[in-house]
């Protein structure tokens, strides 16, 4: 059902969906252009111009380890996020088939990177524990502490929601898994280069992060594990990171992603101030909205993020009519759009189908202004308004049908 509006405004486009990917900064594309013309060279090679593209690469790997508290070689550079959940997930359970421990300690409401994988352990015998993340969108440590059993292997929790931007207890978390000595991974590709993060500080054995979540270039990431810990490979081949990860670097992409986060955590505090703010204004906004509710701990969640349900209307409507507004959003997250079946992590906060099908992510960035909000939450109230008047869900609701939920 896509309605051109008359009122569509040429050229106008705010982007709201930081979570899903965020723009290149001039600084992480030039430093990617410069490399792919000036040292194309392979790192493996023994002669100059490969051991300049050899320099490029571990400076990189320098910052990026500095950007999260950890040594140069605790970083292993990999295709992305999903990459690297899918190595530092496989890594733990090798470990822990080795020792007798197949059991592992997730969340209900993970990236599906991660799900999926732990979905295909399961199959070769490990046994999950999905553990809930109530009304509110977190974790609570104390469930994790009893959710470990003898035979735990790994504990892994997101550190920030990609669909609901909620933020996880990870330091106490950490502690937990430290105390009781089982490996604790974290999925942190929206937190990375947003909100601190500090491996050391918050207990974290592995790490994931990918560099187009923070102003880098898509097809890169990086995955941080402890010293002392045994990768497996995914991807067999030659030597490179360490013999854990074959194949010729991306040089260019990850001397860009090093040149984001860098910038990313640089203007962090400020950034995040001025996101958070704008971020508060939205929420504020959209709550105005009859019969709507935000999603997740209002406190305890990412600067940029506002997730939003409304009751009586479908999720993708929405979003093809805020495109005809130029607000682009995204209702769960971008892997599963395209797909009716309403967000696992709205499911797992406990919308029901009817209400998590009416659901709207913005994921704002630090581009935004403050007459850019006002409009997205006119442009959504607008859209929320003319969607209703013919939903036949909404006209039973107003009848007295059917009960509000929201
Ligand atoms: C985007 C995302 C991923 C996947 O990262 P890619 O680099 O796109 O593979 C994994 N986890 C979370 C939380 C994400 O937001």
């Amino acid at each position: 059902m896509r309605v051109r509006s008359e009122e569509k405004e040429k050229n106008k486009m705010i982007y709201c969906d930081n979570a899903a990917t965020t723009r290149m900064s001039d600084a992480a594309l030039i430093k990617m252009t410069e490399l792919m013309k000036e040292v194309w060279g392979n790192p493996s090679s023994l002669y100059s111009h490969g051991q300049r593209a050899k320099e490029v690469l571990e400076e990189a790997r320098e910052k990026v380890a500095s950007a999260i508290g950890a040594q140069p070689g605790e970083i292993y550079f990999t295709s992305g996020g999903s990459e690297a959940d899918n190595q530092a997930i496989r890594s733990a359970a090798e470990l822990g088939r080795k020792n007798g421990k197949m059991h592992i300690v997730s969340s209900a409401f993970e990236h599906h990177a991660v799900l999926h994988t732990l979905e295909k352990l399961e199959k070769e015998g490990f046994d999950v524990t999905l553990l809930d993340v109530h009304e509110n969108g977190l974790v609570v440590p104390g469930e994790v502490e009893a959710a470990i059993r003898d035979d735990t292997c790994l504990v892994t929790v997101m550190y920030a929601n990609n669909e609901i931007g909620t933020i996880q207890p990870i330091r106490e978390i950490g502690e937990i898994c430290r105390r009781k000595k089982v490996l604790f991974h974290t999925d942190a590709v929206q937190a990375v280069g947003h909100i601190p993060v500090d491996v050391r500080g918050d207990n974290i054995d592995m790490l994931s992060a990918s560099a187009h979540k923070f102003h880098g270039p898509k097809g890169v990431g990086f995955l941080y594990v402890k010293k002392g810990i045994r990768l497996t490979n995914l991807i067999e081949g030659g030597a490179q990171e360490r013999g854990k990860r074959a194949g010729t670097e991306n040089v260019p992409g990850i001397a860009a992603m090093a040149e984001a986060l860098k910038e990313a955590v640089g203007g962090m505090k400020v950034n995040g101030e001025r996101t958070a703010a704008l971020r508060d204004r939205l929420i504020e906004g959209l709550k105005q909205i009859p019969h709507s509710a935000l999603n997740g701990d209002a406190v305890n969640r990412l600067p940029g993020n506002a997730n939003f349900c409304f009751e009586g209307i479908e999720g993708e409507s929405l979003l093809l009519l805020l495109d005809d507004k130029g607000v682009q959003a995204s209702s769960g997250s971008a892997c599963t759009s395209g797909s009716l079946d309403p967000s696992h992590v709205l499911l797992a906060i406990g919308r029901v189908h009817d209400v998590a099908h009416g659901s709207l992510r913005l994921t704002i960035g630090d581009d935004i202004t403050e007459d850019d909000v006002d409009y997205v939450i006119k442009s959504v109230r607008e859209v929320v308004e003319l969607l209703r008047s013919f939903s036949p869900i909404w006209r039973d609701l107003m009848a007295g049908k059917k009960e509000f939920i929201l």
